[in-house]
């Protein structure tokens, strides 16, 4: 372990809801700030599906950032569990990031959130995300707008891109002042409290979902059915520790299971390199993957499979 020091005079700690609509960046920002992969990324929107902590600490502060799912309306029980899983993180915080996709125009859906926040009367920080889509001219006009959304309220407004990185930093220390003063509240190498089982499962998910696209959207389910370290001292090329994961794939149809396996198997190879790399990269060490597929009808209206998977309604 590397050597740590907290300036305990004056430290500040305490936990930050994570609230946007889905797409506006959330999990891309917290990975950002953590430095390490803790949320799936992916071009499709509602990605998240567990309530996540990420755990950022400095010298002078400690953040429990709550990953949310994105607030949209609810189609089906698995939509339902996510609103509902967002809405309680609110009222459990000590404050508020406000994510917005500072790329277009506010909408609609942003008038929603706003007014949820307001009604909560915690306090909120604002930062207009994918700043570095936004062209130089328009700066001042886009965040104009931004502020007559937020209304009369004292929320103070910052420009960032998860992506590049830009802004990153002076968020993290504006959300570290806002904290109250407060001992480190998890070990300070802790970077998620979400069990490995779930970060590994949720590789995979991510993995899927950015190979399939559109064609086998959200019915996805990951199980991962065994992890078993392998002896290291026979591994040849330095790296920590060798481990054996094999996961299920589930899907509701099984055209579904066909797309995912794919022509020759092309396709379930493609995805389990694709995570093997992120898993090696999240463990630091050499992964051996197997997958296999398998059809379970209707798994997202089922409360119990829901619970198996670790998406518990509370
Ligand atoms: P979430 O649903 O809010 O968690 O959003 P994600 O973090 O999954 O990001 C959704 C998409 O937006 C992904 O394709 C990201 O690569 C992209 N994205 C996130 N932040 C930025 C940013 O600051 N700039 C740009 N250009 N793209 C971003
Ligand atoms: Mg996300």
């Amino acid at each position: 372990m590397t050597s740590f020091e907290v300036d305990s005079n004056g430290f500040r700690s305490g936990f930050v809801a994570l609230i946007g609509r889905p797409n506006v960046g959330k999990s891309t920002l917290l990975n950002k700030l953590v430095g390490k992969k803790v949320s799936i990324v992916s071009p499709v929107a509602q990605t998240t599906r567990n309530r996540l902590r990420a755990i950022i600490t400095t010298s002078y502060s400690q953040l429990v950032m709550v990953d949310t799912p994105g607030i949209h309306k609810p189609h089906h029980l698995l939509g339902e569990r996510l609103v509902q899983m967002a809405r309680s993180a609110i009222g459990e915080v000590d404050m508020a990031l406000l994510l917005l996709e500072g790329s277009c125009s506010p909408g609609k859906g942003d008038e929603f959130i706003v007014q949820l926040l307001k009604n909560k009367n915690i306090p909120v920080l604002v930062a207009l995300n994918k700043w570095d889509l936004v062209k130089q001219d328009c700066f001042n006009n886009r965040e104009e707008e931004y502020r007559n959304l937020i209304g009369n309220s004292d929320w103070p407004i910052y420009r960032c891109s998860a992506f590049t990185g830009e802004g990153c930093r002076s968020l993290l220390e504006a959300l570290g002042q806002k904290l109250p003063e407060g001992p480190l509240l998890y070990p300070h190498e802790m970077i998620c409290d979400q069990p490995q089982k779930i970060l590994l499962a949720e590789l995979i998910r991510e993995q899927v979902l950015i190979k399939t696209r559109e064609e086998v959207p959200h019915s996805v389910a990951v199980s991962i059915e065994r992890i078993e370290e392998i002896d290291s001292s026979k591994n040849t090329k330095g790296s920590k520790v060798n481990v054996a994961i094999l996961a299920t794939i589930l899907v509701e149809r099984k055209s579904q299971k066909g797309i995912l396996i794919g022509r020759g198997g092309t396709m379930l190879k493609a995805i389990g390199q694709g995570a093997r790399l992120q898993m090696q990269s999240l463990l630091d060490g050499k992964i051996y993957l197997e997958l296999f597929v398998k059809v379970v009808p209707n798994w997202r209206s089922n409360a119990s499979r829901l619970k198996e998977l670790g998406y518990e309604s509370d």
